[in-house]
């Protein structure tokens, strides 16, 4: 026998001869001795499950918070999800409108192949408007200030008057001193004979004189630079200011629609129906011509209507757009051969 056998056989008789138990010498003895088990399994109490009161500690808190945000962080990540699925899917909708709205944009048929034919017919410029319109009026030493107010004044004399006469009086105006200061100093009747014959001279004086007198007033002797503020000017409408705007500013507000215009507009059909002014017709033309072709859309139709599409007669024997014209196949009798 070892040594360890030995101590544990002293230790056995030790505890029977004392009668003393202890539930570590019992649960020892399970393991030494089967004497002891039908007293152990007597005396071992059923163990009932413990319960653990457990106090929320602040990092307890911090964590379920963290959780409680991810949680929302985790919901409002779903809904930004769907926020987005929602936004593609009405971009592709608002892309589908456009598409649809580009499509459903009425437009003249064929009017690209009648505005090539007319720059075509157009493109030697001989007409009275290439060589004589407002923008051929102006004193060539004139200043840029005075440039855009003798233009201002050829606009306003050109109205219901002919390329050729509106040219001549400006010829006059230039050589008299076609400037606000020198205008507005002027008598009625030497003005009134200056521009003479151009139509309504009468009120033009008047208005002329007006307008020169705001334009020292209020722009230092220039003139306004918006279609608002020039329609502002007594004697100019919004034909007049948008063309003025292109003639002095070089810049594009809206086109230009004279008499010319708008008949030549509404023989095309590129009026969806008849219109009865040139506001109409501007507001129509706007509507569906690409913007780039705005600023010569004015320049080529005049000058179009004053050689070929005359307003009595149109000369639609010699035009290019003869075969495909609503007027010309509506009422060939009554143009010119
Ligand atoms: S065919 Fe006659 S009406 Fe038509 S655009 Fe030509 S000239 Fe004008």
């Amino acid at each position: 026998m070892n040594k360890r056998l030995k101590l544990a056989g002293l230790a056995a008789s030790r505890t029977l001869r004392s009668g003393k138990t202890t539930l570590v010498d019992a649960d020892s003895s399970e393991k030494t001795s089967p004497y002891f088990a039908g007293e152990k399994r007597s005396a071992r109490k059923k163990r009932t499950p413990i319960k653990i009161e457990h106090e929320a500690t602040k990092d307890d808190e911090m964590n379920a918070k963290e959780r409680e945000d991810a949680a929302v962080s985790t919901d409002v990540a779903d809904v930004k999800v769907e926020e987005r699925e929602v936004e593609n899917k009405n971009a592709e909708q608002s892309t589908d409108l456009k598409d649809i709205k580009d499509e459903e944009r009425w437009m003249p048929p064929n009017w690209e192949t009648v505005l090539e034919n007319i720059k075509e017919m157009r493109k030697d410029e001989t007409a009275p408007v290439d060589t004589m319109g407002c923008h051929k009026c102006t004193d060539r030493n004139a200043s840029p200030t005075m440039f855009r107010y003798q233009s201002l004044v050829a606009l306003m004399l050109s109205s219901q008057t002919k390329d050729q006469v509106t040219f001549a009086a400006m010829q006059r105006l230039n050589t008299y001193g076609c400037q606000p200061d020198i205008i507005v100093a002027t008598p009625d009747d030497v003005l009134g004979k200056l521009i003479h014959p151009v139509g309504f001279w009468k009120k033009k004086v008047q208005y002329i004189k007006r307008t020169s007198t705001i334009l020292l007033d209020k722009y230092d002797g220039d003139i306004p630079k918006t279609v608002k503020e020039l329609c502002e000017l007594p004697g100019v409408g919004p034909k007049m200011a948008h063309l003025c705007m292109r003639v002095a500013w070089g810049e594009v507000s809206g086109i230009g629609v004279d008499t010319h215009v708008h008949r030549i507009c509404n023989r095309l059909k590129w009026v969806r129906k008849p219109t009865k002014t040139p506001e109409e017709t501007r507001n129509e033309l706007e509507d569906w011509l690409p913007k780039p072709l705005w600023s010569e859309v004015n320049h080529l139709l005049v000058g179009f209507g004053q050689e070929t599409c005359l307003p009595r007669f149109p000369k639609c024997s010699e035009c290019l757009n003869k075969d495909i014209c609503p007027y010309a196949s509506k009422s060939g009798e009554k143009t010119k051969k």
